[in-house]
């Protein structure tokens, strides 16, 4: 079988011209929205600017006349709204196979201050890069999405069923994507979609299609020691009354070794399979120190692990604890000699992508809970239990259609990386589709800064995944 009966120079020049044409401004239009997700905002329902970028990103997915297309917002009570496009199958196309493609057009908060000439609200081109919010995470999903459909229209490939789906809660945890999940299930009926296609990660360079093979889960918990009902003077309750600080200190040593970070939860602890520690040399062979990324560490500063693949299984596949918040402590300045009352402190651990986030909360909580230190009032609350992603092993047809893809439009085979960050609705997917195959990709590579100021989406590769995308879907069996 060809696995792009178009060639794929037709349909990246296709597409070429689309984005030009015709994304960028609808794109930068979607940018100027500040449709933030509801963490973020909220009074979302209230002043409608996700409802607004809704209407924008379906109007324009409406107005490229697929054949067949249905393109709707579907709106479920109390919940943010979601874009579905349902492709039909090719009349006479000989696959059978319907795939689902994902995306999400809530965004982030503009966080931090963006460099001159830049506003997260106003899309900026400087050559191939369109700055502002939401550009690249995810605005330009449901764009490359269509547009790959588009070009296979355009060039008459036959391609299966595809529905697109594009919901507006992921960047609070999509907390409101379920409902939608049983729509696209219903419509799509058993055995539900052959292949996923999310189009919400990263990519470790520009230079090939990235297929993300792996997240951690995530697990957000507090933990308050309280030792008084008020503060006192020091010099009184001092080498008495024990630091509710020192107490916060000791229970994190019964979840975390302090002096490697290594986590002590059994629960928290997976081995990754053999395919993940190939993959993590591969990269580390071909991309060397780049693969790893940049930190901006101080210049004395060692890292842990050893450098190559074994830093990067350690980010993708070992447990790590950081504390993100703090409370009952006053700032630096402020801070007076007194025994404070309460320490509360917000703990973040990224978790092995196989391992059951909410076992693993469950055992997290108990170990910080049990014994409370010198009586102590001791208070766990976990606020959140994301579940990672363990992508089952490519099947050939998809293994050689990547390939292919990415050899003819990014001039380079396709690369497989484990990430370290959590897509909460993978897990969510995988579960409910267990015979899914997943491409899971995106434009968040070097220099684009989602989530943090500058966001940057690099418009070389929109249009390449783009193609790709669409002669992924040409090569469904
Ligand atoms: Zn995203």
């Amino acid at each position: 079988m060809d696995p792009c009966p178009t060639k794929p120079g037709v349909l990246a020049s296709y597409v070429n011209d689309l984005w030009e044409d015709h994304v960028i401004d609808a794109l930068s239009s979607y940018v100027a929205i500040p449709c933030l997700s509801p963490d973020f905002d909220p009074s979302w329902a209230d002043n409608g600017e996700i409802g607004r970028a809704a209407r924008l990103l379906s109007e324009w997915a409406a107005s490229r006349s697929l054949p067949g297309c249905a393109v709707e917002i579907i709106e479920h009570e109390g919940l943010t709204p979601a874009i579905i496009a349902d492709v039909p199958a090719t009349p006479g196309a000989a696959t059978r196979l319907v795939t689902l493609l994902y995306g999400h057009l809530d965004k982030q908060p503009p966080l931090g201050s963006w460099r001159e000439g830049l506003d997260p609200f106003v899309a900026v081109r400087e050559g191939e890069r369109l700055y502002g919010r939401g550009a690249a995470d995810d605005g330009y999903s449901i764009f490359a999405a269509i547009g790959a459909l588009a070009a296979l229209a355009a060039t008459d490939t036959p391609h299966g069923r595809c529905v697109v789906l594009i919901e507006a809660s992921e960047e609070s945890g999509s907390p409101h994507l379920g409902p939608y999940l049983e729509d696209v299930e219903a419509r799509i009926g058993a055995p539900g979609p052959g292949l996923v296609v999310c189009l919400d990660s990263g990519c470790a360079t520009y230079d090939r299609l990235w297929n993300t093979i792996s997240l951690r889960g995530s697990l957000v918990v507090t933990l308050s020691v309280e030792v008084l009902s008020e503060g006192v003077h020091s010099g009184l309750a001092g080498g008495i009354v024990p630091s509710s600080f020192r107490l916060v200190r000791q229970l994190l040593s019964r979840i975390e070794d302090e002096a490697t970070g290594e986590i002590l939860v059994p629960e928290c602890l997976a081995e990754p399979p053999a395919r993940y520690l190939a993959a993590a040399e591969t990269m580390a062979a071909e991309l060397g120190k780049a693969a790893l990324g940049e930190f901006p560490a101080v210049p004395s500063l060692e890292f842990s692990g050893r450098a190559g693949a074994d830093r990067l299984l350690r980010r993708t596949w070992m447990p790590s604890l950081a504390v993100i918040g703090i409370d009952g402590v006053p700032s630096v300045k402020d801070g007076g000699n007194v025994l404070r009352p309460f320490t509360t402190a917000k703990l973040s651990l990224r978790l092995p992508p196989s391992v059951d986030a909410d076992r693993a909360a469950e055992a997290v909580a108990s170990t910080l809970s049990a014994n409370p230190p010198q009586g102590a009032r001791v208070k766990v609350v976990v606020v959140n239990a994301a579940r990672g992603f363990d992508a089952p092993p490519q099947a050939e047809w998809l293994a050689r259609a990547t390939d292919e893809a990415s050899e003819a439009l990014f001039g380079r085979r396709a690369g497989a990386m484990s990430e370290g960050g959590t897509i909460p609705f993978l897990a969510e997917l995988a579960s409910l589709f267990p015979e899914a195959q997943f491409l899971v990709t995106g434009v968040l590579g070097p220099g684009s800064n989602a989530h943090g100021p500058n966001e940057m989406l690099d418009l070389v590769t929109a249009r390449r995944l783009t193609a790709a995308v669409a002669c992924v879907l040409a090569a469904a069996p």
